[in-house]
């Protein structure tokens, strides 16, 4: 099978219709072996009626449905789990992404050899309230990630090896982030294609402005588990140790100090008067937690069961 489409939706029964269509038309005009996955989150409206009503149609089309709303990135990775296709593209269910992007999406992965490409929505037709946070977000994240060439991460409309999507694991809210789990995951062939948006016809968005608090904060997290998430020592022991260290120079100058003018019978203050004193009791205090947290986070590590996992690429043993 040529291509898979998977489609995370909640609420979305109006536009489905249309969108099926709209597939089915590309689809035939390209002479692509193809299926479509919709994936219903949940939905409260007469979304699977309209999937099951579309698949008793089209046998290519194809769905499932969660019994309550998880959210897309679980939708997504349901999806990924059932793609069958040599190429699999995501799109919304909201018709802001377009079909007719699928060709030369297909051939950016099947001819260029990209493992994921990523849709820029380069004019979007969303609100300025989202449009500005969305250049912020994407600007750390590009930073965060390493990805320099992405101006979109959480465009949803991509496409990928069938092999990424069998390789990476969308949990959470981490829909924001694909193209740094799949770099951390080793496919660094990662592009851009700039393509039309809508806007919304049906509907309406699904995500508020919480997106962007959480989006940073999954961004935090992805960044910490791919760099230290095996050795927890390297981050919170370093830290650690280097506030014990500055913590315990620091009093030492003051007793020091004190003694030292004691000695020399010039004027003294109580080493309790100094405020060096108390900023050197907390860094000491809290470098040691640190170093602790980092002893914990490697006992923890040391006990997952996937820490000898490795993706191997080739083996000729
Ligand atoms: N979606 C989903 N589960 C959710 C929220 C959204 O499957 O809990 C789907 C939604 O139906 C749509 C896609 O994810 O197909 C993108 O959502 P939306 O269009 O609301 O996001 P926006 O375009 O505002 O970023
Ligand atoms: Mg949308």
């Amino acid at each position: 099978m040529d291509i898979s489409i998977v489609v995370p939706l909640y609420n979305e029964a109006e536009s489905l219709p249309e969108l099926a269509a709209w597939i089915e038309r590309v689809m035939a005009v390209n002479g692509f072996s193809y299926e479509v996955i919709f994936v219903n989150d949940g939905s409260t409206d007469s979304s699977w009626d309209v999937i099951k009503r579309l698949a008793a149609e089209n046998p290519a089309i194809k769905g499932v449905a969660f019994r309550r709303n998880y959210g897309k990135s679980p939708a997504l990775n349901t999806g990924f789990a059932r793609a069958q296709g040599d190429v699999v593209i995501t799109m919304d269910a909201d018709l802001q992404d377009s079909p007719d992007e699928i060709p030369e999406l297909y051939r950016m992965i099947t001819r260029d050899g990209y493992d994921l490409v990523s849709g820029y929505k380069q004019k979007r037709y969303d609100p300025l309230s989202k449009t500005i946070p969305t250049k912020l977000f994407n600007a750390t994240a590009r930073k965060v990630s390493g990805i320099h060439n992405l101006h979109d991460f959480n465009c949803g409309l991509k496409a990928y090896r069938n092999k990424v999507v069998k390789h990476i694991e969308v949990y959470g809210d981490m829909h924001r982030y694909i193209p740094y789990l799949a770099k951390l995951a080793g496919f660094n062939r990662i592009g851009e294609k700039v393509v039309h948006h809508q806007a919304r016809k049906y509907g309406k968005t699904k995500f508020g402005l919480d997106r962007f608090v959480n989006g940073y904060l999954d961004l935090a997290t992805l960044w910490f588990t791919g760099k230290f998430g095996g050795k927890p020592m390297h981050f919170f022991g370093l830290l650690g140790s280097v506030m014990f260290i500055l913590g315990f120079i620091a009093v030492a100058v003051v007793g020091f100090g004190k003694l030292w003018d004691m000695h020399h019978g010039n004027p003294y203050i109580l080493v309790t008067d100094s405020p060096y004193f108390y900023l050197s009791l907390t860094l000491m205090i809290l470098g040691a937690q640190m170093f602790l947290a980092g002893f914990v986070g490697e006992l923890v590590a040391r006990n997952s069961p996937r820490r000898n996992d490795y993706e191997i690429e080739e083996d000729l043993c």
